[in-house]
């Protein structure tokens, strides 16, 4: 099993809607699946969709727990879905900040459905089914989208809010801190993160 390298927001198969997985058991699924696994712990993300690694298949795996950053997410804190579909359980909506594995440095604010429900298949070919509430629900939205070639810029209402998360590249348009930081971008830089009330860095998948 191997990591692979992230596709990128313009690659074909993000662009594109993936194909779904005939055989959830083959051996060419399992391969994929564990690339996946693989390619998701090595970058921290908290889950993945195939056509991140550029195969156009319907396989996601998503973080299915509350993050916390005090717990770093183990490999059963995921699930993952073979040809999922998605369903709103009602029209209420939450937005929040996300970032993407293929968009890096990024992030912006997305709404999305509080709760949906799910149904998939698993790894060992019977049917998953459930309901998903809260952060989990959004991984789950984010992910499904890669399967149809969506990004989340394109779920965005105000694109105002798309940004570098690092605040001091945003502010000083550099990568990192200067030796010679002025106090008044720290200053800045303070209030903007106290107004975001944001954790530093977006989830990320
Ligand atoms: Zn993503």
């Amino acid at each position: 099993m191997s990591i692979r390298d992230i596709t990128l927001m313009g690659h074909p198969a993000l662009m594109t809607p993936a194909a779904p997985v005939d055989d959830p058991l083959s051996e060419a699924t399992t391969s994929l699946i564990e690339d996946m696994f693989d390619t998701m712990f090595a970058i921290g993300g908290v889950g993945i969709a195939a056509p991140q690694i550029g195969v156009s298949q319907r396989v996601i795996i998503c973080l299915m727990r509350e993050r916390k950053f005090s717990q770093p997410p183990e490999r059963d804190d995921f699930t993952v879905f073979i040809n999922p579909t998605l369903t709103p359980v009602d029209t209420e909506m939450v937005e929040g900040w996300e970032g993407c594995l293929s968009l890096p440095g990024m992030q912006g604010k997305v709404p999305r459905y509080k709760q949906i429900q799910y149904t998939a298949t698993a790894t060992d070919g019977s049917t998953l089914s459930g309901r998903a509430v809260g952060f989990p629900a959004v991984v789950l939205q984010h992910e499904a989208d890669h399967l149809d070639g969506i990004l989340y810029p394109m779920r965005m209402t105000d694109m105002s809010t798309l940004q570098y998360h690092d605040p001091v590249r945003r502010l000083t348009g550099r990568a990192s801190m200067a030796t010679s930081m002025e106090q008044e971008i720290d200053n800045e830089l303070a209030q903007a993160t106290d107004d975001d009330n944001r954790e530093q860095e977006p989830p990320l998948s």
